[in-house]
């Protein structure tokens, strides 16, 4: 697997850097990325125990070595001498004060990501985090897509946002990979990052959303991790959805349920669809039955995401806007005409531009 590559890597370097006592801080190897296994044999001849006390000191979101305070004093500045905790940095927070959310920029080598932690009703937390420096799917609708694709984020560079929100927040209910990029095509640093999350959190509290991916589905469904999936379908018109989100044309809807139905066989979870509503673009009845349709067989349920505002985004030469109450009262009520269960999203984190789809860079208060 990557993820074993990967680290094999680490360790090698992580161990000459050991016997050569080289303390260069940028050659320093970040600890975070790293499960408890793989920290009991970078760490050797270091007791088991000592891998577990770190391992959770690094998952509590600290920052230093020095704050490991169930460690010997002696053994702290070796660490340090040795390794960091993180490769990124926490450049500002912003808070929307409406919904509770709070967006986090995050430095990373070539430049910033955006990640969010959202609040519900009860007052749990969810991190939305980030995959890839930019997204190259190109979805009309959505910042990132605008931007392009820079890079893939690596294990530590997902996990780290986390961490960043952890020592924030130190009661994360759930994660989505619902941040920018597209999970599914940077797979290795995904399961790497879940690997580590997974070493607390139960797999049942992480979703990775994809816009349809479907090699990257079947991936999932075949070898994990068994976490629950949800698709950006925004549109089961095969044509429009072509427009919408270009990655369709490579993936279209007969594949794409394919691998949902082999993901959902194998995994028995019950998938989200996600739809982006858009005003007078895919909120007819011919679009709710559409998405009756596709949902035939699958244990579905439908978020309905009233699209949040991005300046400069366009659909057939027009400027995109936000559904009225009215089409989407319609639209949800046709839905549920079909028997599909819904589940209405609002805007949350739209005040600090930290909402789906609207991160990017764009908020006055980053
Ligand atoms: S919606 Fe997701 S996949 Fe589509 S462009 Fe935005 S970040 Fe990329």
């Amino acid at each position: 697997m990557l993820y074993a590559n990967t680290f094999a890597y680490s360790k090698l370097h992580a161990n000459e850097k050991f016997k050569k006592g080289n303390t260069n801080l940028a050659s320093k190897i970040p600890l975070s990325g790293v499960p408890v296994s793989g920290l009991e044999k970078l760490l050797t001849p270091l007791p088991k125990y000592r891998a577990k006390q770190i391992f959770a000191w690094i998952n509590s979101g600290i920052s230093s070595f020095e704050l490991m305070s169930n460690l010997p004093r002696s053994l702290r500045a070796e660490l340090d001498k040795r390794f960091c905790l993180r490769k990124t940095s926490l450049v500002s927070t912003v808070e929307d004060p409406v919904s509770g959310a709070i967006k986090l920029k995050i430095g990373i080598e070539g430049g910033f990501i955006e990640v969010v932690a959202l609040v519900d009703a009860a007052g749990r937390r969810t991190a939305c985090l980030s995959t890839q420096l930019g997204c190259g799917m190109g979805c009309v609708f959505c910042k990132t897509g605008s931007l392009g694709f820079t890079r893939d984020l690596d294990g530590s560079e997902i996990i780290e946002q986390f961490y960043h929100i952890q020592a924030l927040y130190p009661d994360i209910a759930n994660i989505v990979f619902m941040g920018m990029g597209e999970p599914l095509l940077n797979l290795s640093g995904l399961r790497q990052a879940i690997s580590v999350l997974c070493e607390t959190l139960s797999p049942r509290r992480i979703t990775v959303s994809t816009c349809g991916i479907t090699a990257g589905i079947n991936s999932l469904a075949d070898d994990g991790p068994a976490v629950r999936l949800a698709l950006s379908l925004t549109s089961a018109r095969e044509t429009l959805r072509q427009k919408l989100m270009p990655v369709s044309a490579a993936n279209p809807l007969a594949a794409l349920k394919e691998a949902l139905l082999r993901h959902q066989k194998r995994h028995g979870r019950r998938l989200t669809l996600e739809a982006v509503l858009l005003g007078a673009i895919n909120t007819g009845a011919e679009d709710a039955a559409a998405i009756a349709a596709f949902s035939q067989n699958l244990d579905v349920v439908v978020n309905l995401i009233p699209w949040n505002p991005v300046e400069n985004l366009y659909f057939n030469g027009m400027p995109l806007k936000e559904p009225s109450s009215a089409e989407l009262r319609r639209f949800c009520a046709e839905l549920e005409r079909h028997g599909l269960k819904t589940v209405m999203r609002r805007e949350k984190g739209r005040g600090i531009a930290g909402a789906c789809g609207q991160l990017g860079g764009t908020s006055a208060g980053l």
